[in-house]
């Protein structure tokens, strides 16, 4: 049975959503609006405004006001306000929730405990960071000419408005990340939401100024097609940390590069292999396999799309897993009981019968799913595929969906080749009882995070991003601070 929807949910639903600009809702200029769509019933929710140019050049006037101001304020004033607004997150957690469930689909469990809670934890592990920001003094290397002396040292100096474009996977924690890591640093930021999921961060802006955020330090600017290139290309942005798939990451990085080379923190999708050494347990495998590639319909990232398991194995395997994922409740992402819910938009769901069509016409055998499921919403079954070759296209196209594509394999090195034989290099996972033997694999396994008997956790303190066509930049850990500050270097002759 669905929970009900609070009163506060509805209210806000029913608002006539503009773009949030220096501290407050605006109007779009352009007149228009987009439909937000709940994917599990087909029907219009809410709608927020289309911006126009005349918004984007008022957000980036505000971001850079809100830099100017921000960038002042002292380190523990900017951790402090991060960590109220992990306090607010945490206190309006049911009325997030619910809002992220509806415009995403995604499972209400997963909306309390990852999107809302774990932004939480995102939050107040970045607002540690504020105070602890620094550079380094270093003594010169050259001999003096004539008995004059040298000291040098580093300043990290954040970078200036951040444009962070968000994807509708998880579209309260991505933005979170973007925001916590610019603010933190002492920069202004402007989301872009996805035009499919723009109505959690339109929310968090309102509780960011009850936590003490400066007007002008978060703009949130909604639209679709053409927004998120004009901030990139805005001669008064300075950066764009961009979430989402490979061929719009390859353009984002470009338009940047091209507008006086506007950094860039790109972090895209690929193809995520997960490799089953013969020792590991058939039940923890597949529970394994269930976590790497069906959490939130396998719209994640980092999830797993290529499953290596060893050919003496594979039946026993698969056919559990097929067991295991026919007992799955499928149903309203709204019914805390549903274990399986519908993937995010329509647009997605054709995409992803058109790989179940691939699959048929390389006869490939699908050993559970493959197919849409008829109705309002936009579900799809969980499917499992075994391919006939490292070539088939459900093992080198990302289905970012529920999707685990097997292929056997005989020896270790076949193993290790064929995990490393894609383009791509985000995440990858390997499972055994031997930590000897993985300790000796997890050099030769090319990926930016990889996980052992594990998959998709992540955590703030440990670094993330992709290798090879993954992307350009890491979140997380202390890594991000180089990505969202320019490093002045300070010479000194006395
Ligand atoms: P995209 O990866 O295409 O990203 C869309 C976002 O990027 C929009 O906000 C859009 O803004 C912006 N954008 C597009 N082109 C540019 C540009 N040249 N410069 C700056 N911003 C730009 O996501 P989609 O929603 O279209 O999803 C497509 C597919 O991507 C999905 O089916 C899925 O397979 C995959 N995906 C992967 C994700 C991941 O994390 N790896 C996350 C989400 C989706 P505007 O509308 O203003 O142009």
């Amino acid at each position: 049975m669905s929970i009900s929807l609070l009163p506060a949910v509805q209210a806000f639903l029913q608002r006539d959503h503009g773009l949030f600009i220096d501290g407050q809702a605006r109007v779009a200029g352009s007149g228009r609006h987009l439909e937000v769509i709940d994917p599990a019933s087909g029907e219009v929710i809410s709608r927020v405004g289309e911006a126009s140019q005349a918004d984007i050049e008022a957000a980036v006037a505000s971001s850079r006001q809100g830099f100017a101001q921000w960038s002042k304020a002292a380190p523990a004033v900017r951790g402090g306000v991060l960590l109220k607004l992990a306090d607010l997150l945490e206190r309006n957690r049911e009325e997030l929730a619910q809002i992220e469930t509806l415009q995403s689909g995604k499972l209400i469990q997963i909306s309390r405990n990852f999107e809302v809670d774990q932004a939480a934890h995102f939050l107040r592990y970045y607002a540690g960071w504020a105070t602890k920001i620094g550079g380094e003094t270093i003594t010169p290397s050259l001999p003096s000419f004539n008995g004059e002396q040298y000291t040098a040292f580093t300043l990290r100096e954040p970078i200036g408005v951040v444009v962070g474009i968000v994807p509708w996977n998880f579209s309260t924690m991505i933005a979170i990340w973007k925001l916590a890591s610019a603010l933190v640093t002492g920069c202004s930021v402007i989301i872009k939401p996805s035009e499919f999921t723009p109505l959690t961060i339109l929310r968090i802006a309102e509780l960011a100024v009850e936590a003490g955020l400066p007007a002008g330090a978060l703009n949130v600017v909604t639209g679709a097609g053409g927004v998120g290139k004009a901030l990139i290309e805005h001669p008064h942005t300075d950066k764009v940390s961009f979430t989402g798939s490979v061929p719009t990451g390859l353009a984002v990085g470009q338009t940047a590069m091209a507008a006086n080379l506007t950094r860039a923190t790109l972090e895209l999708g690929g193809k995520n292999a997960a490799g089953f050494l013969p020792d590991v347990d058939v039940e923890k495998a597949v529970a394994g396999i269930i976590e790497a590639g069906f959490l939130h319909s396998g719209q994640i990232c980092a999830a797993a799309e290529r499953f290596y398991v060893h050919r003496s194995q594979i039946d026993a395997i698969t056919q559990r897993l097929c067991e295991r994922l026919g007992q799955l409740k499928i149903g309203s992402p709204l019914d805390e009981s549903a274990e399986f819910g519908p993937v995010t938009n329509k647009q997605h769901q054709a995409k992803l019968g058109q790989l179940f069509a691939k699959a048929r016409a390389e006869n490939c055998t699908i050993l559970h799913g493959g197919k849409l499921i008829d109705g309002p919403g936009c579900y799809v079954e969980p499917t499992v595929i075994l391919a006939n070759s490292a070539r088939d296209s459900l093992l080198t196209e990302e289905t970012f969906g529920p999707v685990a594509t097997f292929l056997p394999y005989d020896s270790e090195e076949e193993l290790i080749e064929l995990m490393n034989d894609s383009p791509f290099g985000l995440s990858a996972s390997l499972w055994t009882n031997d930590l000897g033997k993985a300790m000796r694999l997890i050099p030769q396994i090319q990926a930016g995070t990889l996980w052992v008997n594990m998959h998709t956790l992540l955590d703030p303190a440990v670094p993330f991003g992709g290798i090879k066509a993954s992307g350009v930049g890491r979140e997380f850990g202390g890594a991000f601070i180089e990505d969202y500050t320019e490093l002045k270097s300070v010479m000194i002759r006395y």
